[in-house]
Parts: C-alpha cells; structure tokens; sequence
C-alpha cells in the first residue's frame, strides 16, 4: 500500500485526508492543481534537528534553505519555528523581508551575486554572507567600505566529494561552479583576502556536498576535509573559526525504495565527528550550522490533479493525463525523479490497474510517474502526488502560458489559501502591446 510509507491516512468516507482534510474537499474548494501542505509536518521536521541540537547541548544553527520553498507564509512557519534562513537571491530575500524573519538569522548564497544583491543584504544587516568567489570578495569589500559597514561571512569551499558506487570519496579537484577549491591554494587565497579585511567578520567555512543524501558518511568525510584545512589555518595564523557550516541534502522519501535516515541520526553523527575533530586539533569547538531545504518542506507537501483524458494503447500502455505536469513539477522531466500517488477519491480501494501519469504540456517529456499502481481510472478522479514540497512550487512555470497553481495550508483541522492561483490577467500583465 502506497499510503503507508507517506504520513497520510483515510477518512471515514474512504478519501485522503491532509492534516486530516479530505482532500477531495480541498479539491473542490480550491481547484486543482493545487499544493497541500500539512503544516504540522513543516513543524515535525524542522524539531526534529532543532531539538536534537538542544538536547546535545551543542551551539547551532538549522538554516532552512529557501529554495525549496519560499512564500511569506511557509518563512512565517519556520520563523516561528526559530530556524535560521538561507536565501540565494534578492526575491528570496525580499521575501524573507516581507515575512518579517529577523535578519540576523538570514544568510545569503549564490555562485554569482550581483553588487545589487550584496549591498541590499548589506543595508539589511543580514547576518552572514557565504562567499563563493574572489570577484565577490571584491565587490563586498568595496560596499562595505563605502557605507563604512562590516559583515559576517563564511568561505564556500569545494571539499571535492564526490560519490564512488556505495562510497564517498575525496577528489583532489572538484569540477563544481561553486566555492574556493581546497586543494589547489585558492582557498588559502581567500582566506588571507578575507582575513586581511578590515570590514570582513570570516567566521569559518560552508560546503554543501549533495542532495538527497541517505547516509551521513559523506557530511563526515567534509567534517574532516574542512578541518584539515582548518586546522593549516590554526598553526599557522592561530585563526580559529566560530561557525563550521556543512550545507543541506539531507534525504526524504519518495518512493518506497527511499530510506532516509532519522534526520536526529544526521544531527548526532554530525555532531560527533566535528567534536572529535575539534578536539583532534586542538581547537575550540565552532557552532555547527546546517541548511536542510527539500528535508523540511519535501514530505510535508501534495499535489492534487483533476484526471482528464485518458489513452489506452493495449499491450502497451495505459496513459492517464492530468491537468498540470511539469509546469508544477519540472522534477521528472528534469532529472527523472520518481514519485507515488493515489487516488484521492479512491484512496480506500485496492489497486487493480497500473498507469502512467502525463502531464498536460506539449512536451513527450511532460510525464509525472511511470506504472503507478492504482484502482480503475476515470475522468475527474482526483490524483494526489506525495512529497512534492520542495522544488516544486519554486520551480515552477508558465509554458504553455499555464497559471502557476494555488498553495494551500492545513493544520489543526483547517484549511488556508497561502498562495492564489495565478489568472489569465497575470499570464499577460507583463505584456505589452506592439504598436
Ligand atoms: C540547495 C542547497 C541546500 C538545500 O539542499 P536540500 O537538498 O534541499 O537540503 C542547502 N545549502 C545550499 C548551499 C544549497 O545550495
């Protein structure tokens, strides 16, 4: 049964229920396609790394990575929540601003600032700036100076981790856009620019290795590829950092074949390498930060279809379309990301047929699941696609000059539009008449 490994269950009229909301219901209150998320799950994953940190005792941040998904009211959760955030732009971070997150807790990433972004996050005294490259330094440096300001920051770097069948292994130089390279001096060309700064607060380092990593292995071989470098550092200019940042990717489920680990397990052993490597080198234990994005959002989030038409290619293959795709979720056609889903209005009966889900965009690509298990298909049955709340939303589209879809929250037995669904009016607001 698809439902058992997904956090949902089914009400006493045999539906999906969100949050305990008939699904079928918020269908019909809100059209489809629309995102559902239960918000109590938002909250579940954020205490789930929060509190593991406070029971260790150990100083830390948990940064939600916004790009997983950000509107005002999902940075209101995790403001609540006392998560720390990550922005990677000046509309995530315009956002952050609009849902009033204080700005001491939001850091800034991004391969390519622009100057505008950085002296934006500058006037808004953010608190930490992730700098990814020299050409950043530069520019950082000049706003600073100019305005007569200072900043925290932390030094991207590449630790070259790479995946090597079951095994992580450490590359000597990694093939990546972002961050200082470790192995070749320019992270040691960074730091002393960083150091030498009269403006720049460098606080430590920041790597993120991955997404949707099941083991902690690899966050542990960064611990110690970090620290390496760190502890150069510390015997020959006696710098000690104040925060070790190890990035996000911590995996969810999917599919029945995902088994994430407990993300208390990541917390603990991450927590253990950095205190044993501290202590290995003899210096004082930084504050451990971590950016968990799709880890928060992900599982906490539904989409819910309308089925239309429906082609049956016997001996082939039965094609059922939706009325969204991958304008909604771009996930399957970008990297084939798996998914499961039900039937929300069947979501009691016994799967009988096995069909494959298209999505409704002139595109052969535009498929959201191959050989899903489901009872038997019909027009207006409602699908309902699990743990499509990160990078679904915030990937979305407008091809096929489709509005983008509504979001909705539901938490203690309530239901609240959090995003509306775009109208035709503003598919063209931006279009201007040639004359
Ligand atoms: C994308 C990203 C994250 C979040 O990744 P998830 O896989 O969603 O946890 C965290 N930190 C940085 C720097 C990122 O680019």
């Amino acid at each position: 049964m698809i439902l058992d490994h997904h956090p949902f269950n089914i009400n006493d009229v045999g539906h999906l229920a969100i949050g305990g909301i008939d699904a079928v219901g918020l269908s019909e209150k809100y059209g489809t396609p629309l995102y559902v998320y239960d918000v109590s799950l938002i909250r579940a994953n954020c205490r789930r790394f929060v509190e593991t940190f406070e029971a260790l005792g150990v100083r830390a941040q948990v940064a939600y990575a916004s790009k997983a998904f950000s509107s005002v009211a999902m940075l209101q959760v995790i403001k609540q929540e006392g998560l720390s955030l990550d922005v990677v732009s000046q509309g995530e971070l315009y956002t952050a601003l609009q849902a009033q997150f204080p700005v001491d807790r939001i850091h800034m990433h991004g391969n390519n600032k622009s100057a505008n972004e950085l002296e934006m996050a500058i006037d808004y005294d953010i608190g930490c700036i992730v700098v990814d490259n020299f050409h950043e330094i530069e520019l950082i440096n000049e706003i600073l100076q100019r305005k007569n300001k200072t900043m925290d920051v932390l030094m991207r770097v590449t630790p070259g981790i790479q995946p090597n069948t079951h095994q992580y292994i450490v590359t000597g130089n990694e093939d990546s856009k972002f961050g200082f390279n470790l192995a070749d001096g320019q992270a040691d060309e960074a730091f002393l620019q960083l150091q030498n700064s009269e403006n720049i607060h460098f606080k430590g380092l920041h790597s993120h290795i991955g997404s949707q990593l099941f083991e902690t292995d690899a966050f542990v071989l960064a611990a110690k590829v970090l620290f390496r470098k760190l502890a150069d550092w510390h015997a020959e200019y006696h710098y000690s950092p104040d925060v070790l940042n190890l990035g996000g990717g911590f995996g969810i489920r999917y599919t029945e074949g995902d088994q994430p680990l407990d993300y208390s397990t990541h917390v603990k052993e991450l927590t253990a390498v950095v205190q044993e490597q501290a202590a290995y080198f003899n210096m004082p234990l930084p504050e451990i930060w971590i950016e968990p994005g799709r880890a928060i959002a992900g599982n906490a989030g539904v989409t819910l279809y309308t089925v239309g038409s429906i082609k049956e290619i016997p001996g082939v293959r039965n094609y059922v379309s939706v009325d969204g795709g991958m304008t909604d979720n771009i996930r399957p056609a970008l990297y084939h990301a798996k998914y499961e889903g039900v039937l929300a209005n069947k979501a009691g009966k016994t799967a009988t047929d096995t069909v494959s889900i298209a999505g409704k965009c002139c595109e052969s690509g535009d498929m959201l699941m191959w050989d899903l298990p489901v009872p038997a298909v019909e027009s207006d049955d409602i699908l309902a696609v699990f743990s499509t709340g990160a990078y679904g939303y915030s990937m979305a589209s407008h091809y096929n000059r489709f509005p983008k879809a509504a979001v909705v929250f539901v938490e203690n037995g309530r239901d609240q539009l959090v995003i509306k669904r775009e109208t035709y009016h503003d598919v063209v607001k931006n279009d201007i008449s040639y004359e």
